[in-house]
């Protein structure tokens, strides 16, 4: 599990499994499940369940199911089923032989349902929807019972089998509980447990037309995989009396326990399944695997390490109350993993052309340039110099500022790993005035990076050969959206879209040790950021990477400079 943990983490549902722990309840057994509905890719929300759920079983010594909550045949599919088994997989968490699928349970969940009605605690009701809605009542009025609620049990049992044969059409009739109309909590007013649906199932095809509701098939579930404490997102803390009720009143043996927790929100995004499937079916972004999305398949081809997200879910930590977390959160995350095990290397993104008009042509010099500042283990590589290179266009100006402390006209730099390098002249496009090359000379006696007269330098630049650096596509992924909360706006969220979420930079230039980096292995271009290689797009002939997160927070920067 998270190998950077130290202590296990403690939050309230930790405290609720000591004291079950301490009292013995469940046999001092923990199991738990993770069950996502496969009707989307899985996003980083889902993470946050997800290291809930198996690092609970793992730190109480217990188990933790992957459950598929495959209940509604609408927008499931195996496509969703196996970009969930491929996520929590890639996140690091293991469920060995207990992959299970609520489909799996229809025929049981269909007897307990049956058992209900004989038991007089379930009736077929004929109320359309808007019948429905009006005998339910308000927070502040109750319900009314169905007129259908006295239905005898022989009755319940023909209409209910007559149900699933096929012969009632769509919303002419349900399963409800009969439980109380009057109860203060919604939920409890007879509520729906079977609905006709005359839909195939991406497993169970043509096999049922009714399919049992969320609040009937979770808790008994649970209970089929004798699951302990079912941990599950705090819009479900009303349904708790009703997940309690059909366990209840099925007496089942093992009751688990439903613990209610918030929900991760994150800025600058949408944490929504139905939204991701908008952004990708009116295709705002290019797949579900977009490495602007919050999905895990978008977050590991933008490089994230799932030992980042992890550690990212670690540190947020559960709590009883919905909040938004700073995205900058989680990108500081990365940073801090990436900080240490990612290589650095020279990568120009918008080349500017240098000739050294003092350095001999034809001639190439090998700097030796270690990997890593602080971990010599990682070794180094040799990086080409000659007289021409390729050098960023924002580490030039022609008439820089009192601040700017790089390359200009007249002032020496240093290029990193290497020499002290003098603007001596600059060529322009005659038609547009853009600087187009740069003319400089070398001091040959600086090859240390230190002059010998002791003078100084303000910048150390990098650079890239150009007779050897590799051409490259660079992608630079931004937020996805202008504001922190885009559903809590007021117009629509599409409305909030950055359109600049997204620059592709075409005519990079990278060190050439980069020329057969694997597919998806990070690096850090020094001064620029962290990238990685597509894993997707990249090929040997045309690499090419896409920005991870920037060295620092730009988005921090800007405010802080708007405050100004
Ligand atoms: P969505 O709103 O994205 O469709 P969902 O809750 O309908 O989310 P499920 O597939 O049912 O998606 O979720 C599987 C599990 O993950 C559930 O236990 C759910 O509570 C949890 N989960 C979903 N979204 C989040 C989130 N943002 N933060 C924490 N847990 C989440
Ligand atoms: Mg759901």
């Amino acid at each position: 599990m998270a190998e950077n943990s130290t202590a296990p983490p403690s939050d309230f549902i930790r405290d609720i499994i000591d004291e079950d722990m301490r009292t013995g309840k469940h046999q001092g057994r923990v199991a738990t499940r993770f069950p996502p509905e496969p009707n989307g890719y899985p996003h980083v929300g889902h993470a946050k369940s997800v290291c809930l759920n198996f690092g609970i079983a793992a730190q109480y010594g217990g188990a933790c199911n992957l459950r598929m909550d495959d209940t509604d045949p609408t927008g499931e599919s195996m496509e969703y089923v196996e970009a969930v088994i491929r996520d929590v997989k890639w996140l690091g968490f293991d469920w060995e032989d207990r992959l299970y699928y609520a489909s799996d349970y229809y025929e049981q969940l269909y007897q307990y349902a049956l058992q209900l009605i004989s038991m007089g605690k379930a009736f077929v009701c004929d109320l359309n929807a808007d019948e429905m809605r009006e005998y339910r009542g308000s927070f502040t009025e109750p319900g009314r019972e169905s007129p259908y609620r006295e239905r005898s049990v022989a009755e319940n049992l023909d209409l209910f089998a007559r149900m699933q044969a096929g012969e009632f059409d769509e919303g002419s009739c349900v399963l409800r509980a009969k439980i109380d109309m009057t109860s203060p909590n919604i939920t409890m007013r007879d509520p729906i447990m079977y609905r006709i649906k005359k839909e195939s199932h991406y497993r169970t095809g043509d096999r049922w037309c009714i399919y049992p509701m969320y609040d009937f098939a979770h808790c008994l579930s649970d209970s089929i995989e004798r699951i302990t404490h079912s941990i599950c997102t705090l819009e479900f803390e009303n349904n708790r009396p009703l997940y309690d009720w059909f366990l209840e009143a099925l007496n089942v043996e093992d009751r688990p326990q439903q613990i209610e927790f918030a929900r991760l929100n994150l800025s600058y995004t949408v944490l929504s399944k139905r939204r991701l499937v908008e952004l990708v079916e009116n295709g705002i972004v290019n797949g579900w695997d977009d490495p602007r999305l919050p999905t895990l398949s978008g977050m590991r081809r933008r490089g994230y390490p799932p030992e980042a997200i992890r550690d990212f879910c670690e540190r947020i930590g559960v709590a009883k109350n919905d909040s938004l977390v700073d995205v900058a959160l989680l990108e500081n995350c990365i940073r801090e993993s990436l900080n240490d095990k990612a290589p650095r290397v020279m990568a120009v993104l918008r080349p500017l052309r240098v000739v050294i008009d003092n350095y001999p042509e034809g001639r190439v010099e090998e700097f030796d340039c270690p990997y890593h500042p602080k971990n010599p283990e990682m070794g180094s590589r040799k990086a080409p110099f000659s007289r021409v290179l390729y050098i960023e266009q924002e580490d030039f100006m022609e008439n820089p500022p009192k601040k700017f402390h790089r390359l200009a006209p007249g002032r020496e730099v240093r290029l990193r790993y290497g020499y002290f390098i003098k603007c001596v002249d600059v060529v322009k496009n005659p038609e547009t005035g853009a600087v187009v090359e740069l003319h400089c000379t070398y001091d040959p006696e600086t090859r240390s990076g230190f002059a010998p007269d002791g003078r100084k330098v303000d910048a150390t630049i990098h650079w890239v050969s150009a007779d050897h650096g590799v051409p490259a596509e660079v992608r630079l992924h931004d937020r996805l959206f202008r504001v922190a909360d885009p559903l809590a706006a007021a117009s629509d969220y599409m409305d909030h879209l950055n359109q600049e979420s997204l620059e592709i930079l075409k005519s990079c230039r990278l060190e050439p040790s980069l020329a057969d980096a694997a597919p998806g292995s990070a690096f850090q271009f020094e001064r620029m950021g962290y990238f990685c290689v597509d894993a997707v797009d990249s090929k040997a002939d045309s690499l090419v990477f896409n920005r991870t997160v920037t060295l620092r927070d730009a988005w921090a920067r800007i405010a802080e400079k708007g405050q100004k």
